[in-house]
């Protein structure tokens, strides 16, 4: 065996080098990383702005923030192209601070940048023009980078816009109640002897008009009237336990800008670092909750004059937190538990508790390492184990909403957050920060990005309010290229004759974990000289490992600080962990609906009885033909069919059309227009203006099942799926069943 090969080989299946043949990584990133050496000199999602207003979005990227101003600002065309670069060149200055640490609200990093930019040449006058271009910009807001505070930071303040929302409701709610029962008082007030005395007539009046009165006169005319009716003793008491409840409530701080009297204890608070506080918090407040709804609920009562006190006594008598609906709970403040760091934070127990408890909890779980070394030892990585476990159990919960992503995608994963924070139950959200000790010469966002990428850290949400079945509540779609088991990617390089080259490259769980400087031991760099076609690149390696025995070592490629493309060939144990990270990327895929076995056996069988009938069909129409002539012998004269002979027709056979194939019964179409606006690629018009389908490849086998369901004369005939990897195609396959 050729000695360097042997060295390789060696190297692979034990972990040892010799001392010369096999360099060491140091130094060496992911070949598909070498164009993202600078982060700050690309425009990106990051940094964010987390909004302060109430209204629209909580985040924004700095790049839609500055392409809003521009639009707004800026003239099209040459005109604008100066004011246009020069904005540019501010939000890339921005993006150059908060990379290196620099924090504040985007006006104070936006003056910060101006003064930066100010004092290169020219740049006065620069700091003008930009000055001004400042004043239009119509969003606030802390500006935020992809670092390890991320993931607190945008959770965090999805969570407090989620809370805002919700006092200003309740305020509004508790203030009119207390407006409506301080009215009853009032007016049972002015009916009292008290209430009827000058002094109490001119405060009742208020302050504006107390001088146009005479209120000695009109206090001897009231009192010259017969009593009026005052309100029930009990009735009275009932108002003023209520409005005491409502008033010192303390779930609510009043909302910035309302007027409201100074409370008489603080609001309590919300936010916790640990699972067991928040559940000890909740469980003190629960009879102020209890006391709350009851009195809102009698407030209510009262105000609309409804309450029965043969009826209502009783009830608000036994009124206790076995009363309590999920309804109640949804107006009061949720709780947030931030589980930060490592394994001694994170209490599973006390988590799944909390989220099977039934208390209104946003969790926030981040991971900062998923190479568990811990593990190492026996060869194999637990990596994201904790995390992935726990979002996994937490989706079992069924009932608790579950978000797993990395800092790196959090921005696209948005809409996502939000409709957790809004979701009236448990949520659950994971997060990778990408700030791994082991890594820290790649900045967090690249980490971030190379765990979800290399499917060492999946995306994913279940969300328990999108529909009754796992393929409206689970979805993967924010991962790159679901339906694979890696994504692939183009590399452009130069070859040896410094020919441009493209070519594929997979990125696997491997170039992730060969970020990892703790890891550098399972990979080596095999010189430019030792490279041989006995090396097959690792996506090849993974997909059809090669039999034991084999010469055959799997390598990935990394470029060094040159950008020279190296290889670098994996010890078998991170290859093996390769294939175990694999495994459960497939799991998460099942139940994403991609390759799910159910689905693919289902369609095999369906396949099978349609070829089982489309056998028997046939099988029919050749019995029921017309005898076919005997085989003309060769050299016997051949009959040639004439008119006054003419051949026997054959008898008619419907028109043969495969259940398998889409097809729509155009002649019968209304032009409802229905399908078209679901796809109008895949289903257009013909010149009778009915519809047909145009193209099959420009749409899904959910669209085609859709427009079928939404066709309200049920002439869209969806057929059988093209593409067996489409998600969720059991589901699909029965929906469609009525129109085949
Ligand atoms: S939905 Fe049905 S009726 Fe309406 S345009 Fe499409 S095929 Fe025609």
């Amino acid at each position: 065996m050729d000695p360097s090969l042997q060295q390789q080989t060696v190297f692979h299946l034990t972990g040892k080098r010799a001392h010369a043949g096999l360099d060491a990584v140091d130094g060496l990133r992911p070949a598909l990383f070498a164009r993202y050496r600078d982060l700050s000199k690309l425009r990106y999602d990051f940094p964010l702005v987390l909004c302060d207003s109430p209204q629209g979005e909580f985040v924004r990227s700095l790049s839609a923030v500055i392409d809003g101003l521009v639009r707004g600002l800026v003239p099209p065309g040459l005109d604008g192209e100066g004011l246009r670069r020069q904005v540019l060149r501010l939000e890339r200055e921005i993006r150059r601070m908060a990379a290196a640490g620099a924090q504040g609200s985007l006006a104070e990093l936006w003056e910060q940048a101006i003064a930066r930019l100010a004092r290169e040449p020219g740049g006065a006058q620069l700091a003008t023009v930009l000055a001004q271009a400042g004043t239009a910009l119509d969003v606030g807001g802390e500006v935020a980078d992809c670092d390890r505070r991320l993931p607190g930071r945008l959770v965090g303040h999805a969570w407090r816009v989620a809370q805002q929302r919700k006092a200003r409701r309740a305020h509004t709610d508790i203030n009119a109640l207390i407006v409506r029962l301080n009215d009853i008082l009032r007016a049972d007030f002015v009916r009292s002897a008290e209430g009827r005395r000058p002094a109490s007539l001119a405060a009742a009046l208020g302050g504006a008009h107390q001088k146009l009165f005479d209120f000695d006169a009109m206090s001897q005319l009231l009192g010259r009237a017969p009593a009026a009716q005052r309100l029930p003793d009990a009735r009275r008491r009932r108002i003023e336990s209520a409005l005491a409840a409502l008033r010192s409530q303390r779930f609510f701080a009043t909302p910035h800008g309302a007027a409201a009297p100074a409370p008489a204890a603080p609001a309590y608070a919300f936010e916790f670092g640990r699972g067991g506080d928040a559940l000890e918090a909740f469980r003190q407040r629960l009879p102020a909750i209890v006391e709350l709804v009851k009195a809102m609920s009698l407030a209510a009562l009262e105000a609309d004059g409804r309450y029965l006190e043969t009826t209502h006594d009783a009830f608000f008598e036994a009124f206790d937190e076995r009363a309590l609906g999920g309804r109640d709970l949804d107006m009061f403040p949720d709780y947030l538990v931030t589980m930060d760091g490592g394994r001694e934070a994170l209490d599973q127990v006390t988590l799944m508790e909390l989220l099977s408890s039934g208390i209104p909890v946003k969790v926030l779980v981040q991971v900062d390492d998923i190479l568990d070394e811990g593990a190492l030892g026996d060869g194999h990585y637990a990596f994201g184990v904790r995390s992935t476990q726990i979002a996994s159990t937490a989706v079992g919960l069924t009932d608790c909403f579950v978000l797993q992503s990395t800092s790196s995608n959090l921005f696209q994963v948005r809409h996502s957050i939000a409709r957790g924070m809004a979701y009236p139950g448990p949520a659950l959200f994971t997060v990778f920060s990408g700030a791994s000790a082991g890594a820290d010469r790649l900045p967090p966002y690249l980490v971030a990005a190379a765990a979800m990428q290399s499917r060492a850290f999946p995306a994913f949400t279940y969300d328990p309010a999108a529909g009754p079945g796992l393929a409206d509540r689970f979805s993967l779609e924010d991962n790159p290229q679901p339906n694979a088991d890696w994504p692939v990617a183009s590399l452009d390089f130069a070859d040896a004759d410094l020919q441009r080259v493209t070519q594929p490259a997979t990125f696997t769980f491997l170039d992730f974990v060969a970020c990892d400087a703790r890891h550098a031991r399972h990979f080596a760099r095999v010189p430019h000289a030792a490279w041989s076609d006995d090396m097959v690149p690792v996506a090849d390696w993974l997909s059809q490992p090669p039999p034991s025995g084999s010469d055959r070592i799997p390598y990935l490629l990394a470029v060094d600080d040159d950008d020279v493309l190296q290889r670098v060939i994996a010890d078998d144990r991170v290859v093996q962990a390769a294939l175990r990270c694999r495994e459960t990327w497939r799991r998460l895929q099942e139940l994403g609906g991609v390759h799910s076995s159910h689905a693919e056996r289902l369609l095999e069988r369906e396949r099978s009885a349609w070829d089982a009938q489309k056998l028997k069909e046939i099988e029919a129409i050749r019995a029921t033909a017309a005898p076919v002539a005997a085989p003309v012998a060769a050299g016997a004269p051949v009959v040639v069919p004439t008119e006054a002979q003419p051949q026997a027709a054959a008898p008619p056979v419907a028109a043969e059309r495969s259940k398998d194939e889409p097809f729509i019964e155009t002649i019968r179409c209304s032009s409802c227009n229905e399908c078209t606006q679901l796809n109008d690629r895949m289903f257009a018009y013909n010149g009778d203006q009915q519809a047909y389908i145009k193209d099959l490849s420009a749409g899904t086998y959910a669209q085609l099942v859709e427009a079928a369901e939404s066709c309200q004369l049920s002439i869209i005939h969806p057929g059988k799926p093209r593409d067996p990897n489409e998600p969720g195609l059991a589901e699909l396959l029965e929906r469609a069943q009525p129109f085949l």
